[in-house]
């Protein structure tokens, strides 16, 4: 089944193209990666997926429906590049950060049941980050705030998660077990997962599927022909490399 389709997709600000004619398509169960240059356009479609932005032209389909009559969007995680870090002084806990993504449910000005605290917890669990609901999130490394993040989008238990660069600015050990942890969801829990990735080499190990977005051209790649693509191309140096996985 597909999650997410695109089919002639096109979307312009203003009098500006950004996406042309872009077709693309997203399998139940996949762990898939969106690469491609800055202004590429990248976030651009992750908005566009999310139905925070419209077509200019084309159609957008989310779990078999049209993107604009689609009603299940708590069906769609999403995380945000660096979404934390600018609000690190703010004085919640990682337990409320999560918790606020369930305040449809528990209703405005209430207080959580039972039922909402253990949904909470068993989110932070799935994270590894259960010991650290009361700790507040400036006390948090960048790694830790991103697997909150992480566990805000899976508290509403997602049948899709879209991350964007969710590993920015973490350190290479950090970014590495945050792979590691998206794997083990998409393996244990049948996760579908589109990630926007500028760690081109290290997700290989980890997806099973590579869109690249470049010259306005989307190409469904395996991890290995872009590991061959930037082999092939190592010599060249990245700025004035033709394309970023070598392959167009
Ligand atoms: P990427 O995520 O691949 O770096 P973006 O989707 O952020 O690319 O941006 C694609 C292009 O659209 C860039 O040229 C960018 O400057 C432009 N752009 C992004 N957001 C806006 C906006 N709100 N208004 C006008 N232009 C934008």
């Amino acid at each position: 089944m597909l999650v997410l389709e695109t089919k002639d997709l096109s979307f312009s600000y203003g009098e500006t193209p950004v996406l042309t004619n872009i077709s693309f398509q997203l399998r139940q169960g996949s762990f898939a990666a969106l690469i491609g240059p800055n202004g590429a356009g990248k976030s651009t479609l992750l908005k566009l997926l999310l139905g925070e932005l419209l077509p200019t032209s084309g159609t957008i389909q989310v779990l078999g429906k049209d993107a604009r009559s689609f009603r299940g969007w708590r069906r769609i995680g999403y995380v945000p590049q660096d979404g934390l870090a600018r609000h690190a002084d703010f004085p919640a806990s990682a337990r409320e950060i999560v918790q606020a993504n369930l305040c449809a449910e528990i209703g405005l000005c209430r207080f959580p049941k039972q039922k909402h605290r253990e949904q909470v917890q068993r989110a932070l669990g799935l994270v590894g980050m259960e010991k650290y609901g009361k700790r507040l999130i400036g006390a948090l490394s960048g790694g830790q705030r991103q697997r909150v993040l992480l566990a805000r989008a899976l508290v509403s238990s997602p049948d899709v998660m879209i991350l964007d660069e969710p590993t920015s600015g973490m350190d290479q050990e950090s970014a590495e077990d945050f792979y590691k942890l998206l794997s083990r969801l998409n393996m244990n829990r049948g996760l579908t997962i589109l990630m926007v990735s500028h760690d081109v080499e290290r997700i290989c190990d980890h997806v099973s599927q590579v869109y690249c977005l470049e010259h306005n051209t989307m190409a469904g790649l395996t991890p290995e022909q872009v590991l061959q693509g930037t082999r092939e191309h190592r010599h060249i140096p990245k700025e004035e490399r033709n394309c970023i996985c070598g392959y167009f």
